[in-house]
């Protein structure tokens, strides 16, 4: 991918850094918010779908609190961010609506990014925020995410988010406008590199530690983001979040900050790694009206009502191969109901999966977005 590819992106998160949106004393900067939620909201009215990622909860409780600084312990850090997260929901939500925007809170562990289930229900769940139009804000579930459950910053959260929407470019707007040779706080000789293509162990040395009062990421945490960002196929931004409209020339292609480009695009690599990365867990044969639409359309979501037949024991979530009726494999993709329950809506109409079943998950049992066809 070339840094002007990021003027087809469409599907865009963008991260803000705690020390972007709030003063060093914890207070809410409402000037830089409300120019990020302006910018955002624009965007989003040109087409593109955007995802907020935002840090600031622990920041702003500390702020709301009037303490002197962030408490030093778990409990107290943690309630910190409970405070904080809803009078930062709450800024966003009047923010966004004053531009005719609705946004969603979307609070994740790590767990969630890691056991399948949670990852596959966050992922429908971001689909259709997204197919809705509301902008979803997302944040690190504080109040419960302790040690090995823990992301820790957002940096990471973003890249993992960018992965689970199948976003195009992450942006992390950040106090530092960029990767830079050397750390530029100690040596002024540094200067900014525009590009990135190879994440080599000489870059990674070059990312010193630095960090600034309020925000957890310094920027080893936006090096280990492009890692994940890129392994996925999707391209990521370090830029300044001094003012939100460089979001309008990152995605205008103009070189600002430092891109870090994968090697393959995310679509590419989602469908390399549903055809084969994902273990195969199960089988489902498909009548002959689906097979030939799958053919014909080289994609096509999967009613139950044309599904003849399951082979296997799985759970919701999972990869399964669909087949034709000679067993010939079509496609694979990632199935929305378990064994048990497919069974049982086997050939139904849609409109009677919750009869069924007593409750409805998806109309699809496969949706088009996450089948590749083999
Ligand atoms: N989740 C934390 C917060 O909102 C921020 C983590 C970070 O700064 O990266 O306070």
């Amino acid at each position: 991918m070339e840094r002007k590819g990021l003027t087809e992106a469409r599907r865009i998160v963008v991260k803000v850094g705690s020390s972007t949106i709030t003063y060093p004393n914890g207070k809410v900067n409402y000037e830089k918010i409300e120019k990020l939620a302006r910018v955002m909201a624009d965007l989003q009215n040109q087409g593109k779908q955007m995802i907020l990622v935002s840090s600031g909860a622990g920041a702003v409780g500390v702020g709301k609190l009037k303490f002197s600084e962030k408490p030093r312990d778990i409990p107290g850090k943690q309630a910190c961010a409970a405070v904080g997260q809803g009078i930062l929901m709450h800024i966003y939500e009047r923010l966004f609506a004053e531009y005719g925007q609705t946004v969603a809170q979307v609070l994740l562990t790590r767990a969630d990014t890691l056991d399948r289930h949670h990852y596959a229900n966050a992922r429908n769940t971001f689909q259709r925020l997204i197919e809705w139009g509301v902008i979803p804000v997302v944040n690190e579930n504080d109040v419960v995410a302790i040690d090995e459950f823990k992301i820790g910053d957002n940096d990471n959260l973003s890249a993992l988010v960018a992965g689970i929407v199948d976003a195009d470019v992450d942006i992390l707007l950040s106090d530092v406008d960029g990767l830079y040779t050397a750390n530029p706080q100690t040596h002024p000789e540094a200067v900014r590199i525009p590009e990135v293509t190879e994440i080599t162990a000489g870059l990674e040395a070059m990312a010193g530690g630095a960090g600034s009062r309020n925000g957890t990421g310094g920027m080893i945490t936006k090096i280990q983001a492009a890692k994940v960002a890129n392994s996925s196929g999707i391209a990521l931004v370090i830029a300044s979040g001094a003012d939100p409209e460089i979001l309008r020339a990152i995605l205008r292609g103009e070189p600002v900050g430092t891109v870090f480009l994968p090697h393959v695009s995310h679509l590419q690599f989602r469908k390399q790694w549903l055809a084969f990365g994902a273990r195969v867990e199960g089988t489902i044969a498909v009548d002959d009206g689906l097979a030939a639409a799958i053919r014909k359309n080289g994609t096509c979501s999967i009613l139950p009502v044309g599904v003849t037949d399951v082979k296997g024991n799985f759970e919701s979530g999972v990869t399964v191969s669909v087949v034709d009726k000679t067993g010939h494999e079509l496609a694979r993709g990632i199935v929305n109901y378990g064994t048990e329950d497919l069974r049982k809506i086997l050939g139904c109409q849609t409109k009677d999966i919750e009869k069924i079943l007593g409750y409805t998950h998806t109309d699809e049992v496969i949706h088009r977005d996450n089948l590749v066809i083999m």
